[in-house]
């Protein structure tokens, strides 16, 4: 796909050429599921994907972090290796956070770090107790002189056991949330791996027993790490759009060379009428989801009023689509479709934790309504 051809700038279409190189360096069979292995883990470390998840005064390779690259590229690495997408993500979280809101101690630190691909980001909001609800954390920050003592729980942590820095989303014992940057190896912090998903993806439990940091560790101001978050969520949601794309793509073009190659009662099966809509179906929704997710990366880069809103809907309907265009290719594919190890079969699976994670269909339903009814007046 070239960006320009949905009407983005001639610029981006340099973006899905840069996925498509990372991609390349990883061995095929190491693509999907994209758990960590250590040739993705070098292939985004020496590659250029971490300039792309920090703005250009610390070493990223456009002035400002652009919700636009980011989306484009999440949609080619998505087609490509699920595993460099989800850690393309977790570093441009982390270098919105720090950016954003970091102490200019820690962002001299570390900033550079991420764009080189030395250290890599983590982001560390979800409990035992507290997965939609956020306000139900109960990890805790309190000060103690000119430091901060930080305990609690946190679960299900992306790529906590190779992050180097991990910001963790914290109750203030004076009342609201902060944010909190936390580096492995840090003394108190514990990091234990699993539990295994059905989707395979590396996620952790983060145990925080009295760990001690400067007061500089703050990202933003003392109870301002919902503001904080959902400045971030701005960007990342359309990106989560993006990876959806990407996927639903992938998932299409291995149903259509199935169905052009295969043949049933003499003819291809893509010319028996309900396998072609399948087929047409699931294209009309791939190109419904890249539209949108396009329009809310430029509303996040231009920062129009609402871009969070249209964010949200946008990721809410391309993961949505996602997951029903995955199924409509494995049902075109027939029992092709469901060989375990298959390029399908995997795509299958990825497709289900993009409805759940950045904020789960039911919730963004919830904010999608509200929205509808307030612009009525
Ligand atoms: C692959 C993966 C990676 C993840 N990585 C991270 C990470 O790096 N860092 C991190 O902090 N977290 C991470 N998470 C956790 C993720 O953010 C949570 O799963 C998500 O916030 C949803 O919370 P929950 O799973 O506890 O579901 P719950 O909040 O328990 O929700 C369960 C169901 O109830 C619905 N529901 C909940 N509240 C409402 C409501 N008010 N109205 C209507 N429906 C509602 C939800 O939509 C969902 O269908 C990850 C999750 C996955 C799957």
């Amino acid at each position: 796909v070239k960006p320009s051809d949905y009407g983005l700038d001639p610029g981006y279409d340099a973006v899905p050429e840069i996925a498509r190189s990372v991609v390349a360096q990883v061995p095929e069979n190491e693509r999907e599921p994209g758990t960590l292995t250590p040739a993705i883990l070098k292939a985004f470390r020496g590659g250029e994907l971490p300039r792309y998840a920090v703005a250009g005064r610390y070493g990223g390779a456009t002035e400002d972090l652009d919700p636009v690259n980011l989306t484009v590229m999440r949609e080619a690495l998505m087609y490509g290796c699920s595993g460099l997408d989800a850690m393309f993500l977790l570093q441009a979280t982390g270098g919105l956070l720090l950016a954003a809101a970091g102490s200019a101690e820690l962002r001299e630190q570390w900033m550079p770090r991420f764009a080189s691909g030395d250290a890599l980001a983590a982001m560390a909001l979800t409990e035992p107790g507290a997965g939609s609800d956020l306000k139900a954390a109960t990890t805790s920050v309190r000060e103690d002189g000119d430091e901060l003592v930080l305990d609690g729980l946190k679960s299900f942590i992306s790529h906590a056991e190779v992050a180097d820095l991990i910001t963790v989303f914290c109750r203030e014992s004076t009342g609201g949330y902060s944010l909190v940057a936390v580096p492995a190896g840090t003394p108190g912090m514990t990091i234990t791996g699993g539990p295994a998903l059905i989707a395979p993806h590396d996620v952790a439990e983060v145990r925080l027993d009295g760990v001690r940091l400067p007061a500089a560790h703050r990202v933003g101001a003392p109870g301002a790490a919902f503001s904080e978050v959902l400045k971030t969520l701005t960007v990342t949601r359309a990106s989560v759009a993006g990876s959806a794309v990407g996927l639903a793509q992938a998932a299409l073009d291995e149903a259509v060379r199935h169905c052009a190659r295969r043949e049933q009662f003499g003819r291809p099966l893509y010319k028996h009428g309900p396998v072609a809509a399948l087929l047409a179906d699931s294209a009309a929704d791939v190109e419904m989801s890249r539209l949108l997710a396009y329009r809310a990366a430029i509303q996040a880069r231009d920062g129009v009023p609402g871009a969070l809103d249209y964010a949200s809907m946008a990721k809410l309907a391309a993961s949505e689509a996602a997951c029903r265009v995955v199924d409509r290719c494995v049902q075109a594919m027939g029992r092709f479709g469901l060989i375990a190890g298959s390029r399908i079969g995997a795509l299958y699976l990825l497709a289900r934790p993009l409805r759940i994670y950045e904020g789960a269909s039911e919730v963004l339903r919830l904010g999608v309504a509200r929205d509808l009814v307030a612009r009525l007046g």
